[in-house]
């Protein structure tokens, strides 16, 4: 028997490994709160040669996943505090997030989300939905809706293109945006009738999440394509991991790669504070330090911008120097801009302005801050 699309036990991974790496251990049986889950076409991409292969680490359960350190948060970006009904997170004044399902084709040990990817309780029953589109159509200021999760091109064509019908109904959500990690992990799930849905939707943005340069594959290039060649604007977002793509040339070939693709590098995010993922953070220092290295070779065009996104719901912010300074003592100081935060925020802040900065004491790493930190 072989190993089923989308492995999602011990037993199946053994058996899909048996003829790649028959020494092949698999380290740790335990998910510590979320599955294991990876499709047969990402694992189709890992050395198995390589004990620490980038790829394997992005998906394979690992012991650390059960150390919480006092600073990791079971909702690290604050999608709780922002969310008015079930399934919406609106925390900018003019956008807001929709998280139709908590289904993912992969689960990455890394996730933000991972105390809710996976979970059936996470999808929305019909009547959440419907509450989820009044909310939307009440709220006029609302000009961007993404899209992400769960990942909703798992949703299949007709389920995502009656979402995305119903968003088109309301007159005053002028964009709409796709997060997905599917064509980088099951590229195959990218049909001519999903593109062709996304396409009806129009003005619509896809953004790919894409970690490592290997994940760029001919399958990829293909699901990408069947997008872009429909005139679908194709962005990346990537997570800066440790040991996963900490390093100027891992991230300088991804760059490179995307942009031959036709694909253009928008975020790079710094590792956020989700439990159990320690392993995978460096400190905001190191980041900078990669991401100077970084432009310093690269094209303008090939460039991501460095963002954090605060602890406990304040939003995005550039991780450069003019928003998060050093102090010393393992935090920084982060100057936040109300403008852009949702309507909600700003008023309980005595309100209505559109600009101003205040600052917060914010711990951004398991590592203490670096003196180099400028
Ligand atoms: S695809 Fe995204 S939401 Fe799903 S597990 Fe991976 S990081 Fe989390």
């Amino acid at each position: 028997m072989s190993a089923p699309r989308i492995v999602r036990t011990r037993a199946a991974l053994a058996r899909y490994l048996r003829d790649r790496a028959p020494d092949g251990t698999i380290p740790d049986s335990r998910d510590h709160g979320l599955a294991l889950a990876v499709p047969r076409a990402y694992l189709d991409l890992i050395d198995w040669a390589d004990p620490n292969d980038p790829l394997w680490r992005q998906v394979m359960p690992d012991h650390r996943e059960g150390t919480i350190l006092p600073e990791e948060l079971v909702d690290p970006i604050g999608d709780g505090t922002h969310s008015p009904v079930r399934g919406i997170v609106h925390r900018y004044r003019d956008r807001a997030l929709m998280l139709p399902t908590a289904t993912c084709a992969v689960h990455c040990r890394f996730c933000f989300r991972r105390e809710f990817v996976g979970r059936p309780e996470g999808n929305l029953r019909p009547d959440d939905l419907d509450a989820a589109f009044a909310y939307l159509a009440a709220h006029p200021e609302i000009w961007e809706v993404i899209l992400s999760g769960g990942d909703v091109l798992v949703l299949g064509a007709a389920r995502l293109g009656e979402i995305l019908t119903r968003l088109r109904a309301i007159s005053s959500v002028r964009v709409i945006r796709v997060h997905s990690r599917v064509p980088a992990v099951d590229p195959c799930l990218v049909t001519e009738a999903i593109a062709a849905r996304l396409r009806a939707a129009a003005p619509l943005v896809v953004v790919v999440h894409v970690n490592h340069p290997r994940e760029v594959s001919a399958e990829f290039t293909g699901a990408v394509s069947r997008l872009i060649d429909r005139g679908i604007p194709v962005l990346s977002q990537t997570v800066l991991l440790r040991g996963v793509n900490d390093d100027v040339t891992v991230l300088d070939a991804l760059c490179r790669r995307l942009v031959e693709t036709r694909v253009i590098p928008y975020q790079l995010h710094h590792p956020d504070l989700a439990r159990g993922t320690s392993h995978f953070r460096l400190s905001i220092a190191r980041g900078r330090r990669i991401v100077r290295e970084l432009r310093r070779g690269l094209s303008g065009i090939a460039n991501p911008t460095y963002v954090v996104d605060l602890p406990g719901g304040s939003g995005k912010v550039p991780a450069d120097g003019s928003h998060v300074l050093p102090t010393g003592s393992g935090y920084a100081v982060v100057r936040e801009y109300t403008r852009g935060r949702s309507a909600r925020s700003r008023a309980s802040e005595g309100g209505g302005r559109r600009s101003g900065a205040h600052r917060t004491d914010i711990k951004l790493s398991g590592e203490p801050a670096s003196p180099t930190l400028t």
